[in-house]
């Protein structure tokens, strides 16, 4: 096997969290550097910017982009026009279109675009998807509750326009939904809670449906204190499943059917390192095309300052 030498771009704490443990644990897939403009990994050659990496940097093959997505598609750009596969946090950009002329660009050059959404390699989210694929669906809620100041401590940017707020753990549902449901889902109705001294909304609450009218409703909130939710229950006319834990547990009627350890950036990496052999590329904007949605047609208020 070719070895995938990849250099992290954005060496924060999803970067420090996941995705060094996971390129040293995927076979044929190695750690070759890093830029970042003020953090680096002893014993991993270090840049700056992403230009200077690409100009001064060691031969790599591929660039893994972890840093807020507001900034995210330049350097894509950059780094498909240097020839280099492109492997995206999500969300995949801060508006839908922007991916257009990176997946031009991806496909015009040969190279992997690969838009991860994490959440959808949970290990109950695959049975949850075969398990409804033969049931009749009546509902479907979203329980998406989380504390900011644990998960998001000092992250500026999420509270900056493209930054998503809420959204930015809000999407990793959707990305869940839209891979679990047989049909596609549209947004019919949205209400955005907006901190005063804030671009991007720390609660949301979200009505969709699909073509034959089922009923899904969702609740993001960043302001959850105390027990943490990341909740699907999905009622059928076989029972009621719910997938719980970020889709790492499934049970239906409280009897669990799927539950693993988690591995979500190990797959993100193993499909990366596939997708890159033929040059292919996955960029599923379902998720984020969704969201666009509830900041279109959403009803918005205004609520008290957000103070970290
Ligand atoms: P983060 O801790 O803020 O890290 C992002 C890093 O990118 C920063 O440490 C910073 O490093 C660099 N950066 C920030 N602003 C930049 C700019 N304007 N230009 C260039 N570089 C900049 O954020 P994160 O939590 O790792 O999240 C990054 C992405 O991963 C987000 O899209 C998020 O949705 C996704 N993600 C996060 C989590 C999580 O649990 N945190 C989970 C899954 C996915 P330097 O200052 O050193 O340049």
């Amino acid at each position: 096997m070719t070895e995938l030498r990849i250099a992290i771009v954005g060496f924060g704490k999803i970067a420090r969290d996941q995705h060094v443990g996971a390129i040293a644990a995927v076979p044929g897939a190695r750690l070759a550097a890093v830029a970042s403009r003020n953090a680096s990994l002893p014993g991993v050659p270090h840049f700056a910017t992403i230009e200077e990496l690409l100009e001064k940097g060691p031969p790599i093959d591929a660039v893994s982009l972890c840093t807020p997505p507001q900034v995210r598609r330049a350097q894509a750009a950059a780094a498909l026009a240097a020839g280099k596969h492109v492997m995206l946090e999500k969300p995949p950009g801060t508006g839908v279109a922007e991916l257009d002329p990176l997946i031009a660009m991806a496909a015009e050059a040969k190279r992997t675009l690969f838009a991860t959404w994490h959440s959808r390699y949970a290990p109950a989210v695959e049975p949850a998807r075969e398990w409804l694929a033969t049931r009749r669906i009546t509902s479907v809620h979203i329980s998406w509750k989380e504390d900011v100041r644990v998960w998001h401590p000092g992250q500026g940017w999420i509270w900056e326009p493209g930054g998503l707020g809420v959204f930015d753990p809000g999407i990793n549902a959707l990305s869940i939904l839209t891979k679990i449901l047989p049909r596609p889902v549209f947004v019919t109705a949205a209400e955005l809670a907006f901190p005063a001294n804030c671009q991007a909304p720390i609660a949301a609450n979200l009505t969709l449906a699909d073509i034959s009218g089922l009923p899904v409703t969702a609740e993001f909130d960043f302001r959850q204190t105390g027990p943490q939710s990341w909740d699907i229950v999905v009622e059928t006319v076989d029972g009621r499943m719910t997938l719980s834990g970020g889709g790492r547990r499934m049970a239906v009627d409280g009897r669990m059917l799927a539950e693993a350890p988690d591995e979500e950036y190990r797959e993100l990496y193993r499909r990366f390192a596939t997708l890159t052999v033929t040059g292919a590329s996955d960029v599923d904007l379902a998720p984020l095309r969704l969201v666009a949605d509830a900041f279109l047609i959403g009803k918005r208020t205004l609520v008290e300052p957000f103070v970290d």
